[in-house]
């Protein structure tokens, strides 16, 4: 039987269960279809993907009820951020205090905060959650999109969204064109114990090969790393065991927490900078990694993405309000315009600072390092790169104010 639908998200994720959440009391009718089951538990030890949650995300999550619903014990403030490049004497340190903040943001499990979405839609009376599924055949007819799932059901929509993540079915299937660019970086992903406590504060050092992150879990004496490093430097890190692995981290973060133990398993994932050419056509919409994908050294990626889908749900309701066909191209290019010109400056920025940090001849060390200390020094650029931080700026969705 042929199920009629205004909305349908491809991708359960963070982004397109936000999506779909946005909408809980929109007219429109919305089917998400996601291919994987999600694991409803969250376990002892935490996940090792995790999120920099930013003031604008927070907003969002909170605006549609989704905040109050993650695991809160889980959720972990980080009032303080530090920075600094190895064997140098440039540092920055930020903390809330200068931005007049409660904090800079929060570390959450990638999961806790989908599983809390899920829960969030659970209820929601114009949603119906197809999972797990495929879309195996699309087409876009004049007046409606006509999709076939796996499982043979077919379904008609006003309006496509891709928020299935980086490898995008939908982008491929519509023909959109992708720029993309190896960032000859390999991010490994872990769950580590510090000798020291992580005194709530996010840290990142610049090495020659790639940033190195540890952001501060629950546990005062666990942390998140993101640790950068060329593919042959990732693939030889990873090929090591846990004892040898433990003593070159250690090394690599200048000993600042003590001794370093990884718990659990290490991942490791190439980090490619995607750009969709187009962010909407006719009845198709992109949202989050869908649309772009940038180095996680800033932790912005799924930030810009929760940005998307909160635009994208007012954008959506705005042409329900007057009346209009939410799948016409026509009614979507300011969505696309807002959305491309947040995601070129972010991935403009990422750009500057991993080039800027990439230089290893002396002298562009030396000016590197006075250029931090000029910053740390400055306290009205301070103030400005925290309101950066904290995704407080720009053209921000009413629904992340
Ligand atoms: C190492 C690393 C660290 C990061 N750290 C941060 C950080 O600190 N802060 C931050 O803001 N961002 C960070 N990011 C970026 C962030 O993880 C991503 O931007 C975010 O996960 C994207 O969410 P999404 O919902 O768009 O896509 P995804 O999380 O990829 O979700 C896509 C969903 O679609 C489903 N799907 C895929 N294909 C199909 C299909 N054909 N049909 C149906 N469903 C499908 C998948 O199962 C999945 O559930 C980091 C990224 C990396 C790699």
């Amino acid at each position: 039987m042929m199920r009629s639908f205004d909305l349908v998200i491809l991708g359960g994720g963070m982004v397109g269960l936000a999506l779909a959440r946005a909408l809980h009391n929109s007219p429109i009718s919305i089917a998400v279809i996601e291919s994987r089951e999600l694991d409803p538990q969250l376990y002892a030890l935490a996940d090792n993907r995790v999120s920099a949650i930013n003031r604008a995300s927070q907003n969002f999550l909170t605006n549609i009820g989704a905040w109050s619903q993650l695991a809160l014990s889980r959720v972990q403030p980080y009032h303080q951020m530090q920075v600094w490049e190895q064997d140098s004497f440039g540092e920055l340190h930020f903390n809330a205090q200068q931005g007049k903040l409660s904090e800079l943001g929060h570390i959450i499990e990638n999961r806790n905060i989908q599983l809390a979405l899920s829960q969030s839609i659970a209820q929601q009376a114009n949603l119906t959650l197809f999972c797990p599924r495929r879309v195996a055949q699309l087409a876009m007819g004049e007046g409606e999109a006509w999709l076939t799932l796996d499982n043979g059901q077919a379904l008609t929509a006003k309006l496509v969204v891709g928020a299935d993540g980086a490898q995008s079915w939908l982008r491929s299937h519509a023909g959109i064109p992708l720029t993309s660019r190896d960032y000859q970086h390999h991010a490994i992903v872990a769950t580590v114990e510090t000798q020291a406590s992580h005194q709530q504060t996010a840290w990142q050092i610049f090495r020659p090969d790639g940033p190195l992150a540890f952001l501060p879990l629950f546990n005062a004496h666990h942390s998140s790393i993101v640790w950068s490093a060329s593919p042959e430097q990732a693939k030889d890190l990873m090929a090591l065991d846990d004892e040898s692995f433990n003593r070159q981290l250690t090394m690599a973060f200048d000993n600042k927490l003590g001794l370093t133990q990884v718990l659990g398993k290490r991942a490791c994932v190439p980090l490619t900078m995607r750009f969709a050419r187009d962010f909407a056509k006719h009845r198709v919409a992109l949202v989050g990694d869908a649309a772009h994908t940038i180095h996680p050294l800033a932790g912005q990626g799924v930030n810009l993405g929760l940005m998307d889908a909160a635009a994208l749900a007012q954008t959506i309701s705005e042409n329900l309000d007057s009346g209009f066909d939410i799948g016409l191209y026509p009614h979507l290019r300011s969505y696309e315009r807002w959305r491309k010109t947040q995601a070129v400056e972010m991935i403009a920025a990422m750009e500057a600072l991993k080039q800027g940090f990439s230089g290893k001849h002396p002298l562009q060390k030396f000016v590197r390092d006075i250029g931090l200390k000029l910053v740390d020094n400055t306290p009205l650029l301070k103030q400005r790169l925290l309101a950066h931080a904290t995704g407080l700026v720009g053209e921000l969705p009413k629904l992340a104010r």
